[in-house]
């Protein structure tokens, strides 16, 4: 499977439009550039690893910081890109782009990084998978008393009310132009309840407070820890509302002289990551003050590592007596 999935992967990235969008989400790139701007101490006449480098803009912060040498590997066709901008810039001297899987290159016999840095995060954080490539080049090159940058991530979910998402999605099927597409709205409804759905949550449609699913230490977790993920939450619930499912996003820190986080949450403001849905079956209507327990698994899936399943379970003695039907969701990510 690693051969067809990884080439796939690789030529995703050779799309110019998702260097765009990440390159002017300014929330994802403002937080790198501010970190390493705002903590020069780290950089200044270091040894730094790119770890999926893109069209290199975290290198060029690097090397703009005083950074003594940057290898930025990327595995994509856009290596050719990012060597053609590190030359335009007359970075040539301080960074070296390496084409290929951090799994398989080679760097210099010896090197040692004190600082790897790295944009990996997927939606739901874990999506994509690169963390795995990322714990890989931390073992091969960085140094014991190295620096992770980002240092950590933290994983949230949370029930939440999405009445504006199911009228537009699942509603409009009622009554198009007069005609009944009931038949049409079942395989929208299906494919609602198998797929996690990524949009934009409010804060006005959280209806408690998030919970951490997993904060991640970047300089110790290691590929087992990210391999089944499971969870077990009690939500108190702060208003009467309909719950139609639950929402997922993530934040990550750096830290350093001076902290920066990354937050991807329904009250930071919006990225390119927004927030993962995962809908419920059937939706139930909560009132505040009600505890809502619910467990939660995400299981790296075994045929294509770069997706996770996400399966959350709602428990049945809610305290609340409107429920109907089945009220388990089982979410393909
Ligand atoms: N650092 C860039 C790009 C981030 S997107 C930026 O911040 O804008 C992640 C990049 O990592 C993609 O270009 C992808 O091709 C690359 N990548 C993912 N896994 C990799 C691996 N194992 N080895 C090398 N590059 C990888």
């Amino acid at each position: 499977t690693q051969g067809a999935s990884a080439d796939e992967y690789f030529s995703s990235y050779a799309d110019l439009s998702v260097h765009e969008l990440m390159l002017k989400d300014k929330c994802r790139t403002l937080a790198y550039k501010t970190f390493i701007e705002k903590n020069p101490d780290l950089f200044q006449d270091k040894v730094v690893i790119d770890v999926g480098a893109g069209t290199g803009i975290l290198s060029l912060f690097a090397a703009r910081a005083g950074a003594k040498q940057v290898y930025a590997i990327e595995a994509s066709t856009l290596s050719a890109v990012c060597r053609q901008i590190v030359t335009s810039n007359g970075l040539d001297d301080k960074i070296t782009v390496v084409h290929g899987r951090v799994e398989d290159v080679s760097l210099p016999p010896g090197v040692q990084a004190d600082v790897l840095l790295s944009e990996w995060m997927g939606f739901y954080l874990l999506h994509e998978s690169m963390l795995n490539s990322v714990i890989v080049a931390r073992d091969r090159w960085l140094s014991p008393d190295g620096v992770m940058v980002p240092s950590a991530a933290t994983l949230y979910l949370c029930p939440v009310s999405m009445k504006d998402y199911h009228q537009e999605n699942v509603d409009f099927w009622r009554d198009v132009y007069g005609f009944d597409y009931e038949p049409f709205q079942s395989l929208v409804l299906q494919r609602l309840r198998s797929q996690p759905v990524i949009t934009t949550v409010g804060p006005g449609q959280c209806l408690a407070r998030a919970e951490q699913v997993v904060r991640l230490d970047l300089k110790y977790v290691d590929a087992e820890d990210v391999l089944t993920i499971p969870g077990r939450f009690r939500f108190e619930l702060q208003q009467y509302a309909i719950l139609h499912g639950f929402a997922c996003w993530f934040d990550v820190e750096f830290e350093g002289d001076v902290d920066v986080t990354l937050g991807t949450g329904p009250e930071a403001p919006e990225t390119h990551w927004q927030q993962t849905v995962m809908l419920l079956p059937d939706a139930l209507m909560v009132n505040k003050g009600d505890s809502l327990a619910c467990s939660m698994l995400l299981t790296q899936d075994s045929t294509n590592p770069r997706r996770y399943n996400i399966c959350i379970e709602v428990d049945e003695e809610a305290e609340d007596d409107d429920e109907e039907g089945d009220d388990s969701a089982t979410d393909k990510g």
